[in-house]
């Protein structure tokens, strides 16, 4: 390789971070911001104090929730999907690159959102169901072997996985959960914006930089030309 002018076209595992990655925005925030009464305790407050685990603070929020679930979907249609991640997953499966998700937050937005545009990818996230007046209802992930006490879902377990296969593993995410997983790839490999892109600074960890999702995947495009 390297002088040989070889080039490795066989692209890879993208693993993706979901709310504030795929999405403009959280749902949870979003949740708490228009869904949840004034008067609910600061459970993420909690969280980073270590006083409960991550999965159990957005746990609480969820099941706090008390609107109606067509209040419920039209919030999470606020969370603003990359408009290009259909064509981006697309552009990316065709240069040989799998994308997969990876998310702390419920599975029941996640679907819904890629659904509505026609996307079909590996979703490890918390399961989970709405029921008026109890709210949406999250479970541990407790069959899969990625299954981790603090977020649910071992994000950074799927991620070394991938990599025992001898795959070549990128990794995207915007949150203190995805500190872990994007540890564990290569610099080049590693994309990150809010408080993940603080987290790396503050270890002096490389990595790109992204405003929108489908940048990572233009990036990781152009890597294999
Ligand atoms: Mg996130």
């Amino acid at each position: 390789m390297g002088t040989s002018g070889v080039k490795n076209r066989s692209g890879g595992v993208l693993v993706s971070d979901f709310d504030g990655t795929m999405t403009r925005h959280d749902f949870y925030k979003l949740a708490i911001e228009s869904l949840l009464p004034p008067d609910v305790p600061d459970y993420w407050a909690d969280y980073r104090t270590g006083s409960i685990t991550h999965f159990e603070g957005l746990r609480r929020y969820f099941a706090a929730i008390r609107a109606s679930e067509d209040d419920v979907l039209a919030v999470v249609e606020r969370m603003d999907l990359d408009r290009q991640l259909p064509t981006a997953v697309k552009s990316l499966r065709h240069a040989g690159w799998q994308v997969v998700v990876t998310s702390a937050g419920c599975e029941w937005y996640i679907r819904r959102l890629l659904a509505a545009v026609g996307v079909e990818i590996e979703i490890h996230a918390n399961p989970g169901r709405f029921e008026a007046g109890q709210g949406l209802l999250m479970e541990m992930p407790l069959q899969s072997k990625y299954w981790s006490p603090n977020l649910g879902v071992d994000k950074a377990g799927v991620v070394r996985d991938f990599l025992h296969q001898g795959l070549t593993v990128a990794f995207a995410g915007d949150g203190f959960p995805d500190a872990e997983p994007a540890r564990v790839v290569s610099a080049d490999l590693r994309f990150a914006r809010g408080d993940l892109a603080d987290v790396l600074r503050n270890e002096r960890l490389e990595f790109h930089p992204f405003d929108v999702w489908s940048d990572i995947a233009n990036r990781l495009l152009q890597r294999e030309t």
